[in-house]
């Protein structure tokens, strides 16, 4: 059986006159002017429990895209039960089997599927059209293509067997069932947690973001006419504590694989250590959490290069990604350069509605985010060791809109430079040119954090310092670019400290971890 390599979705351009320029247009009206009604999705029932919560766009939150429903803790129960009968069947499936719904969900997203859920996540999230396609339409692809590759790699390892003697490795799927969190910040991470479980043959309780309800429910869809069966990925939403307790109290929590953030994470360890008599098995837990990530140059680097780093690292999609740059280490005689370069670029930046394909910038998510962003500037405001270079104005009467905002701090451990923000605010440090060793000590040493970072450098010898000093301060370190945008299948992605387990999401790593291993010796 041969499996095609995974290639890398290509990107559209969206340029004006393309067709698919008008196709997400009329499909972002037209899901703009649904309403929808977003049930559970547990087996082959499509549960509406009545007690409901409004979707609202961050960009225009006073208007209603409809509503989805919140489960009750009978509701949790029966999708763990679900899943674990669809167990029966699925964990027994050729993984050809396996293998073959998930290409297909690969090809209905890149084909049908694409300005649905491009337009989904436009609207429900606030990405611009060009975000939204290297999520949405690209990056869930490649994550569904490239783990079928990487689990044919994997299921073809097996040890030596010798005259007589015959050993093999059945990869099977662990014991009970995954639970999936996602974020709201990539379509594609929700479809990843799920998806990578369920093709190394388990099921899944999923929990989508509240923020991310729209494309949620169009991906239930894609799996659905994918032909997934009932019951091995079911969708759940409600009171996330409650969700929570009732998955880790079930003896059948074989693992969980997590998105969101360093807090969340540490209780649900720290609830699964309480938990753990009860399991069969020691639950798998994997996780990539918060970020700090920054961006050191070196006098020897091009400062038209770093301003672009750090307008594209610390904006696009305002600030949201774990891997944006938030705090920047950049040397007292290129300070005035990139700045002027910077102001510009900030200044240049257009803010407003996804619809319009002219914005490089919208709304942050919600009101929460946005009154956590005004209150650090206003404090930045105040503050004598900060200042706010370009930016820092806020508005919420129609959208949560932030401007994107650059602070200049005179302590490298400003609380700017320390706390993750998750939003459209970077903190620069200029640091004098002769300690650009002592500040890669520094920025090792300032966060709790280690997912990205970037260095930038002329000089081959200073780029293999940060390299080396660096080494534990990212799990995806990038020099002379910024720290977000990771391809997968090219970039595999994730970090440790308090970013996470590391077991980089789109990668075979990854997969080993949905398994469990049994060999079988014979001897004849
Ligand atoms: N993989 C994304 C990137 O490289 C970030 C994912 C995240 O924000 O969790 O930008």
């Amino acid at each position: 059986f041969h499996v095609p390599k995974a290639e890398n979705e290509p990107v559209k351009t969206y340029a004006p006159g393309t067709p698919e320029r008008e196709e997400v247009l009329l499909t972002y009206k037209e899901l703009y002017n649904t309403k929808f009604d977003v049930p559970l999705y547990i087996g082959s029932e499509e549960i509406r429990t009545g007690k409901t919560a409004t979707i609202n766009p961050p960009h225009d939150h006073k208007h209603e895209c409809g509503v989805y429903h919140l489960a009750e803790k009978k509701h949790i129960e029966q999708a763990i039960e679900t899943a674990l009968e669809a167990r029966k069947k699925w964990a027994k499936l050729e993984w050809e089997q396996r293998a073959a719904v998930f290409l297909k969900a690969a090809d209905l997203i890149s084909g049908p599927y694409r300005q649905k859920m491009n337009a989904a996540t436009m609207i429900g999230q606030s990405k611009t059209i060009f975000q939204a396609e290297i999520d949405s339409a690209a990056e869930i692809c490649d994550f569904l293509r490239f783990n079928v590759e990487y689990m044919t790699e994997l299921y073809n390892e097996q040890p030596n067997s010798s005259d007589g003697c015959w050993n093999r490795v059945e990869y099977r799927p662990l014991e009970g069932f995954v639970y999936a969190v996602t974020p709201f910040n990539f379509t594609a991470i929700a479809g990843n947690l799920p998806t990578s479980a369920a093709l190394m043959g388990n099921v899944a309780v999923w929990k989508p973001s509240d923020s991310q309800m729209l494309s949620a429910q169009i991906l239930m869809d894609v799996f659905k006419e994918a032909g997934v069966p009932d019951g091995v990925i079911n969708m759940v939403m409600g009171d996330p504590e409650m969700i929570t307790d009732t998955v880790l109290e079930s003896p059948d929590f074989a693992g969980i694989h997590y998105t969101g953030s360093t807090a969340v994470f540490k209780n649900i360890w720290a609830k699964i250590g309480n938990n753990i008599d009860k399991y069969k098995s020691y639950p798998r837990i994997v996780g990539e959490t918060g970020g700090k990530d920054f961006i050191i140059a070196h006098p020897t680097s091009n400062p038209k290069q770093v301003a672009t780093a750090i307008t594209r690292g610390a904006f696009e999609f305002q600030g949201q990604k774990c891997s944006a740059a938030s705090r920047v280490y950049l040397p007292k005689s290129l300070w005035p350069e990139i700045k002027d370069f910077l102001v510009e670029d900030v200044q240049s930046i257009k803010m407003g509605s996804p619809e319009d394909f002219t914005n490089f910038f919208t709304a942050v998510i919600h009101e929460r985010s946005f009154d956590k962003l005004a209150s650090y500037i206003e404090k930045v405001k105040k503050d004598d060791d900060a200042e706010i270079v370009v930016g820092g104005n806020y508005d919420k009467s129609v959208g949560y809109f932030v401007e994107p905002t650059v602070v200049l701090a005179k302590d490298p451990h400003y609380t700017t430079m320390e706390e993750e923000l998750f939003g459209p605010v970077v903190t620069i440090y200029v640091y004098e040119d002769e300690k650009w060793e002592e500040t890669l000590h520094v920025v090792d040493n300032t966060s709790q954090y280690a997912l990205t970072g970037g260095v930038f450098s002329g000089d081959r010898y200073e780029a293999a310092k940060a390299t080396d000093i660096l080494q534990n301060a990212a799990g995806n370190f990038y020099i002379n670019d910024k720290p977000t945008g990771a391809v997968v299948g090219q970039q595999p992605f994730g970090g440790a400290r308090g970013s996470g387990t590391n077991d980089k999401a789109g990668s075979k790593l990854n997969l080993m971890r949905w398994i469990s291993p049994r060999l079988i010796k014979e001897t004849f």
